[in-house]
């Protein structure tokens, strides 16, 4: 493997024309940014803090264990950085589960074909149900969510989802198997606004082994959904790993690389980025490199130094106090009052749910933290609740 520097340096948006990111990505070693990334020093991150538009040397300096010791500073350009760019707001969403049917064996996932729960795909009347209770919370953007099981939650059953749901919702994103390009074409002309799809680890020998069975299995197809999503006009694309699953400051690093190749290649769509830490589900394992609270506030610090414009989220995951501390400090969106079984807020308080959520508190409660920090919560209605003098009419 040649020198990484020069490998970085090539991935500008000239080097990129012509060329897809599996080629870009096939080109970089694990253990060599691995390597990089421990060598930086005190003086890297310094120098990466005083940077106008740090690179992805700059990067790999304040994923570092070196910059541990500099969280003060990064966070003050952090908080600069989101002010600047965003205001003193944050977006409210929630998740709607449609289905927890999956046709894979993922090790970490409380809907693997392997774990024997009761199976659930939302009819049309459901979705409605559970889309009026996030409507009357005053939700404007929602998420769906399912497993992968093509056969019942499929585009046809996208499609006609997300157009029972358009006349409803400002913005609708789908969380679900990757597609191909003509589907997602087909969910573009229905509504869908935004795509999101973790490549969950992008350590290819790791990824094997959490994927055993299922076409998630296919880590170059996973791997080349983004491209696909925005040849198709998807409008904004969600992107991560799962942190846990292997080291995060190489993921990161690697997650960093993809999202700029994006943002060269496909500078007209919009991207976010969630940092979900593996939660404890039914019948998974135990993240098997566990990165703390401050581990991952350095790693939202890092991102929004070298990426002032990336919408970054943290879900319902986290603890209340690691999301409250968090706010101002380079996080734009989150998510509240979620449930993560399908049927969870209206018709099924019992059917399994994905993983288990940490912050159970209610979207009111959120608000008044948000507000409370001298930021502006958010969602459809919002306005309109204030006018009436009384938020909590609401909820
Ligand atoms: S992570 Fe996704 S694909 Fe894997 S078992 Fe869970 S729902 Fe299915």
């Amino acid at each position: 493997m040649a020198d990484m520097t020069s490998k970085a340096a090539a991935d500008t948006p000239q080097a990129a024309a012509g060329t897809d990111f599996l080629t870009v990505f096939n080109r970089y070693s694990w253990e060599e940014v691995q390597k990089k990334i421990r060598l930086k020093t005190a003086q890297d991150v310094l120098n990466a803090l005083q940077h106008s538009r740090p690179g992805l040397e700059e990067f790999m300096a304040l994923l570092s264990v070196a910059a541990a010791g500099y969280l003060e500073p990064m966070a003050r350009k952090a908080r600069q950085l989101t002010v600047q760019r965003f205001g003193k707001t944050i977006r409210l969403f929630a998740p709607l589960y449609l289905s927890n049917k999956c046709q894979n064996i993922c090790t970490y996932c409380g809907f693997s074909l392997d774990n024997k729960i009761p199976r659930k795909t939302l009819t049309a009347l459901e979705v409605e149900a559970e889309a009026a209770i996030l409507k009357q919370y005053g939700f404007d953007q929602i998420l769906l969510v399912t497993g992968e099981a093509a056969r019942e939650v499929n585009t046809d059953y996208f499609v006609r989802t997300v157009r029972q749901l358009k006349k409803q919702f400002a913005q609708i994103s789908l969380e679900v198997q990757p597609l191909y390009e003509h589907e997602y074409k087909a969910l573009n002309e229905a509504g869908a606004y935004g795509i999101t799809v973790y490549q969950e680890t992008y350590h290819r020998a790791a990824y094997k082994q959490y994927h055993l069975r299922g076409r998630k299995a296919n880590f170059d197809f996973r791997l080349e959904t983004a491209e696909r999503a925005c040849r198709a006009g998807i409008r904004k694309i969600g992107m991560g790993v799962l942190l846990g699953l292997q080291d995060w400051r190489v993921d990161s690093f690697m997650t960093m690389l993809h999202l700029r190749f994006m943002r060269h290649r496909y500078w007209q769509t919009g991207y976010s980025l969630s940092f979900p830490r593996l939660r404890p589900a039914a019948g998974a394992l135990s993240p098997a490199f566990p990165v703390s609270d401050k581990e991952l506030l350095q790693l939202i610090l890092a991102y929004r130094i070298c990426d002032p414009d990336l919408d970054i989220s943290l879900s319902t995951r986290e603890t209340e106090t690691f999301r409250d501390h968090l706010i101002g400090l380079g996080i734009t969106t989150m998510s509240a009052g979620s449930k993560t079984n399908p049927g969870g807020y209206a018709t099924d308080s019992d059917s399994l749910e994905q993983f288990e959520i940490s912050d159970e508190r209610s979207l009111a409660t959120i608000c008044q933290v948000i507000q409370q920090a001298g930021y502006d919560p958010v969602f459809k209605d919002w306005d309109l609740a204030l006018a009436a003098g009384n938020s909590d009419a609401y909820f």
